[in-house]
């Protein structure tokens, strides 16, 4: 499989290459060039996790041995960094199944790939022949920071630094975050949003100011914007399904619904790779909180961040710029360059842009678009602990209530919706939704939160009240390109 830029016809390359890059540089991502990828679930039947996931990331990243792949799964998905033998376990309940994804070290989906992702990447830069230092860039909405500072934490040749909006986190994805291990990682708190942190990232990558100070380092990226990211989420859509054909939920090559909590949409275009490669997803459902751009642009084919911003208590969707939707409108509209290029262009000079009516009604086939308010989130999060004593993370709420709206048009075909994070990661938010208990302190929250409901705080979310802050650094929105140049000329230079 060769990747090709969503902006530009010509260049294509193999998946280690488009790794390094991150994103391409005419400002486009990286789209798999021909989606000829077939991987029928029959065929992976009786599978464990990292079985499924050798022969899914084979088909994707094909320029990669087969021992390689090997080594890589073996490494991240492992029961030193997962607390499920299962990896991705599945929750039953009354409407379908939860796929719970926070079982690996930060309690956050984003562990599924970025456990993987610093072996992907160091196996493609020694493929491509590169020798010196990899510089990671990222911006968080809270949970890719830590996921990133966990796993790329002390692998060799690598440096991490994470911006963060200073003002938009949860108290404990702060503190996550701040208090990270590693002698080659840094965090930033930066006076703006996930947006202000996403655009800084993004321009540091075509700032010749940026490439100047870099003097045999290479830029790469831990965002859903690389590959390395997305390819290793298309397995947990395969082992749901397979898990309910096994469990009597379904039967093989029965449609299922996915439904999916969505912020930058990587998580979602998995799923969406996920069927373009066999698998009987029958929709999509994007899930959004209040900074609804998304359910707006799947209704009426216009994508507007001219809004407000809504600071939630789902941080990790409170996104006006979901950069992955570019890979959609590429994929969907038979790799058409030139057009993306536009629409993409409109979004940045007007902040917004309108599909043609064609290319939306095939989106439209695919996918549906909800959004809830926080009171209905929470309601969620309080209905589902009294009926069902599941505990849920108000992330997975939002997606639980547009299975809700959902439902309601009269669809009835099976429903997996993706559990994103640990209840604990929000505890203050989720102790509030169930009990009359409002502690000022996340910690006492986390442990109120355990003693009510009877469930277990992960391991890595206990530790961390005990924990030192590491990094203090907060800088304006404007100062990113100057930070990153710095940080880039400190690289260098030793
Ligand atoms: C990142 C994140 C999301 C959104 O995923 P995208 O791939 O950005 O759409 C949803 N929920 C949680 C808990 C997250 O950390």
């Amino acid at each position: 499989m060769l990747y090709t830029s969503t902006r530009s016809k010509n260049s294509t390359c193999p998946s280690q290459e488009a790794i390094v890059q991150g994103l391409c540089s005419d400002g486009g991502l990286y789209a798999p060039a021909d989606l000829n990828v077939k991987v029928s679930p029959e065929a992976l039947r009786g599978m464990s996790y990292q079985k499924i996931a050798e022969t899914i990331l084979k088909e994707y990243l094909s320029d990669f041995s087969t021992e390689t792949i090997q080594r890589c799964v073996t490494s991240a998905y492992c029961s030193e960094k997962f607390d499920d033998p299962q990896i991705v376990p599945l929750t039953g309940f009354s409407d379908g199944v939860f796929t719970d994804l926070w079982h690996g070290p930060t309690s956050a989906f984003k562990d599924l790939a970025l456990t993987i992702m610093p072996y992907l990447l160091t196996a493609s830069y020694q493929g491509i022949g590169k020798t010196g230092k990899i510089a990671i860039l990222t911006a968080t909405s809270g949970d890719t920071g830590k996921a990133a500072l966990s796993g790329f934490a002390d692998v060799e040749n690598t440096y991490v630094t994470v911006f963060y909006p200073e003002n938009g986190v949860s108290a404990i994805q702060k503190k996550q975050m701040k208090t990270s291990r590693g002698a080659n990682v840094c965090v930033i708190g930066v006076n703006g949003n996930f947006d202000d942190c996403q655009r800084t990232v993004k321009e540091a990558f075509a700032s010749e100011y940026v490439k100047n100070a870099c003097r045999g380092v290479t830029l790469s990226s831990a965002n859903s914007i690389n590959i390395g990211r997305l390819v290793p989420q298309i397995v947990y859509y395969y082992s749901t399904y397979l898990n309910l054909v096994e469990k009597g939920r379904i039967k093989m090559n029965d449609e299922v619904t996915f439904v999916v909590p969505t912020g930058n949409f990587g998580d979602v275009l998995a799923g969406y790779l996920a069927k373009k490669s066999g698998l009987p997803i029958h929709r999509l459902i994007v899930a959004s909180n209040s900074n609804n751009v998304l359910t707006d642009f799947l209704k009426t084919g216009t994508y507007s961040r001219n809004r407000p911003f809504h600071e939630t208590i789902s941080p990790s969707m409170d996104i006006l710029v979901s950069s992955n939707l570019e890979r959609l409108l590429f994929l969907e509209s038979g790799n058409d360059s030139g057009l993306v290029s536009t629409l993409m262009k409109q979004l940045d000079e007007k902040g917004e842009y309108t599909v043609p009516a064609s290319l939306l009604d095939s989106i439209q086939n695919t996918f549906r678009g909800f959004w809830c308010t926080e009171e209905d989130c929470r309601k969620e999060i309080r209905a589902l602990w009294e009926e069902e004593q599941i505990l849920i993370d108000p992330h997975t709420a939002v997606a639980r209530n547009a299975l809700r709206q959902y439902r309601a048009e009269g669809n009835s075909e099976y429903a997996a919706v993706l559990s994103t994070a640990s209840p604990f990661k929000f505890s203050r938010d989720v102790l509030s939704c169930i009990s009359a208990y409002e502690p000022e302190d996340d910690f006492d929250a986390m442990h109120q939160l355990a003693e009510i409901t009877g469930r277990r705080i992960p391991a890595g979310l206990a530790e961390l009240e005990m924990l030192e802050e590491r990094f203090h650094t907060v800088i304006e929105k404007n100062q990113g390109i100057e930070t990153i140049a710095a940080k880039m000329r400190e690289l260098s230079d030793d």
